[in-house]
């Protein structure tokens, strides 16, 4: 079984490196998949509110018999459920869901900047840290200006901002920024949701390392420093895609893949999703 690295959040709290998403599957397959990626030594898992499958993913956590302090969950905040009282109610859901007392890292899903709650929404999770019912707060889709915003706002900063980051989309200004401000880059849809894989490039190289592209993909990542949450419902690809430990891409391979960046997203845009 892989262990995978941590990285160490700004509270001193230790984040897998490699965890395992659970977007668009459905509640009652959650379960085999969760179990799936917790037999082969996943430990982080990424859900939210707004995906249906709390429930799932809580009932594979408790199948497993793992101890709760080698676990690492995560969920989020959804965007009709932003504003003090409202998020307050939200997490009691999700937590109720989840089947557990604390969650690792709750994040504020996107900053939905219409409706303007993010900073409301902000104060209800420092309240829930200080309960010690969220470990870390994070937030995720957050761009520079909604970054900054908070940043004013609140002596809390987020440990984490979970953003669509790929080869294909490589948000160089919000890695900087985030670098300057100990805010760990974790990187949603990886694989670009497939999207990237059979590039040309990757392909090259992950003929040279003997791997598949997406291990190549979630390499690069790692070695950037990033946190990738991979999903798959596939048992083989679940296994494949935590593979990932036991090569190294060179500088040069490093350079080959920054050269795909081509500005895609493949979801929405957070300054207009609302
Ligand atoms: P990914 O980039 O992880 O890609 C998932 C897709 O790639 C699936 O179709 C999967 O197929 C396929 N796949 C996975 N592994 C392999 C492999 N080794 N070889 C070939 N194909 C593979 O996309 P997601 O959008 O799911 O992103 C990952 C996680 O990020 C989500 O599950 C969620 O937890 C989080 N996320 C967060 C968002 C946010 O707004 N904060 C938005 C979107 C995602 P199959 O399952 O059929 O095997």
């Amino acid at each position: 079984m892989t262990h995978v690295p941590t990285v160490t959040l700004n509270n001193g709290i230790e984040m897998p490196q490699l965890g395992f998403g659970v977007f668009q599957v459905p509640d009652e397959e959650t379960t085999a998949a969760v179990g799936t990626a917790l037999e082969a030594g996943y430990r982080s898992i990424d859900t939210a509110a707004a995906y249906g499958n709390e429930g799932g993913v809580g009932k594979a956590l408790a199948a497993s018999g793992l101890p709760r302090e080698e676990l690492f969950v995560t969920t989020k905040l959804w965007n009709a459920d932003q504003g003090y009282d409202a998020t307050l109610r939200a997490f009691d859901a999700s937590l109720g869901k989840l089947g557990l007392d604390h969650v690792d890292l709750y994040l504020i899903h996107w900053p939905a900047p219409a409706r303007d709650l993010y900073l409301d929404s902000w104060r209800a999770i420092e309240r829930l840290v200080a309960e010690g019912r969220v470990r870390t707060a994070g937030v995720s889709n957050f761009q520079p200006a909604h970054l900054a915003r908070l940043l004013d706002s609140s002596d809390l900063v987020p440990a984490v901002n979970q953003i669509e980051l790929h080869p294909a989309l490589q948000q160089r200004e919000l890695r900087d920024l985030h670098a300057r401000h100990s805010i760990v880059t974790e990187a949603w849809s990886p694989l670009a949701q497939g999207a990237v894989l059979e590039e040309p490039a990757l392909r090259e190289i992950a003929g040279r390392h003997g791997r598949s592209t997406a291990q190549v993909v979630l390499r690069w990542h790692l070695q950037l420093g990033n946190v990738v949450i991979p999903k798959s419902v596939t048992p083989a690809r679940i296994r494949e895609n935590i593979d990932v430990f036991g090569f190294e891409l060179s500088a040069e391979e490093m350079a080959a893949i920054t050269a795909l960046d081509r500005g895609l997203r493949t979801g929405p845009d957070p300054d207009t999703l609302n």
